[in-house]
């Protein structure tokens, strides 16, 4: 027994051992990610359940390093945060989303939106405000076709965020909440900060009609947004029953693998194009 013990010791530290060289690693080749042409950006259409138009496109970083191979952001992105990474990865991302949409715009495409997810930790950066200046005036991109969406934010620091948002808006940003119902903050939260969008989290709209009590939830979002005028976004729709009960209960807009996952700009400019023409 004594050896049992001392053995499963040892597997729990050797354990922990490899999942904090894992992450030295990730931080170690993210360091260079961007100077070796490694990041690219996904996009996922954002839909009008109604009439399945494609009114915007959720932007989705991907990264494919030589040793390490596809990295997932879920993975990544916290250690970016943690490591400072995310400053530089974060510019990275509004330049080349705002590029791209600029370019679809030039190239002839109705304009659309384009969502970029921003972390806490970028927002709240002294240099944030510079940075979204400098690509806006870089792109030439109209800010009104840009949504950042950011994450419910602690009691402590929402007078900061609701202070920054302001500024964002003043730009002509608009702003969306993400992962709606997962974070610790009350409903009051969507009254106290100026959003356009909200954005119900995945594990609602998974559990719609298989959960009693998710599914009066989800109908209860709705309402409440629609009340304080916000656009409700339903996350995640994989389903064409998912995607019925949201039509019926008056969410408008949706993104899911039952409309698209998220794809490369080439296969979203060719979706585009056919939409256009039928
Ligand atoms: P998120 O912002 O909540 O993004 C939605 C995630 O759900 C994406 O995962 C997307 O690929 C996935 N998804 C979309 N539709 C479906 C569906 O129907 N079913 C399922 N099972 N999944 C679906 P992804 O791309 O792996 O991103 C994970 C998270 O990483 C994002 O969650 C976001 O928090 C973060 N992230 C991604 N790109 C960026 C970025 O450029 N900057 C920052 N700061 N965070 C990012
Ligand atoms: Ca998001
Ligand atoms: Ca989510
Ligand atoms: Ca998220």
């Amino acid at each position: 027994n004594k050896n049992e013990k001392k053995v499963d010791y040892k597997f729990y530290d050797s354990n922990l051992n490899v999942i904090l060289l894992q992450k030295a690693k990730i931080e170690n080749r993210l360091r260079n990610a961007i100077e070796n042409n490694e990041l690219r950006l996904h996009y996922q259409p954002q839909v009008n359940l109604n009439t399945g138009e494609v009114i915007g496109v959720e932007a989705l970083i991907r990264w494919q390093n030589s040793e390490l191979g596809h990295v997932s952001p879920g993975e990544f992105i916290p250690i970016a945060e943690e490591s400072g990474l995310i400053k530089p990865i974060g510019k990275w991302v509004l330049q080349t989303a705002c590029k791209q949409n600029k370019a679809w715009q030039d190239a002839g495409l109705p304009p659309m939106n384009m969502s970029v997810n921003v972390s806490r930790s970028q927002l709240f950066n002294k240099g944030f405000l510079n940075t979204v200046n400098q690509v806006i005036e870089r792109t030439q991109l109209d800010p009104k076709y840009l949504e950042l969406e950011i994450t419910e934010s602690s009691r402590n620091d929402i007078e900061e965020l609701i202070s920054m948002l302001k500024q964002l808006k003043e730009i002509g940003f608009k702003i969306a909440l993400d992962d709606f119902g997962t974070g610790y903050s009350s409903l009051s939260i969507l009254d106290d900060i100026p959003l356009d969008n909200l954005k119900i989290d995945r594990s609602f709209i998974q559990d719609i009609s298989k959960d009693k009590n998710k599914t009066a939830l989800v109908k209860n979002i709705i309402n409440i947004g629609n009340d304080l005028n916000l656009n409700i976004i339903a996350e995640g729709i994989e389903t064409t029953e998912q995607h019925n009960f949201l039509k019926q209960n008056n969410c408008n807009i949706g993104q899911g693998y039952l409309f698209e996952r998220p794809v490369s700009g080439e296969k979203i400019e060719q979706l585009l194009n056919v939409n256009k023409v039928s």
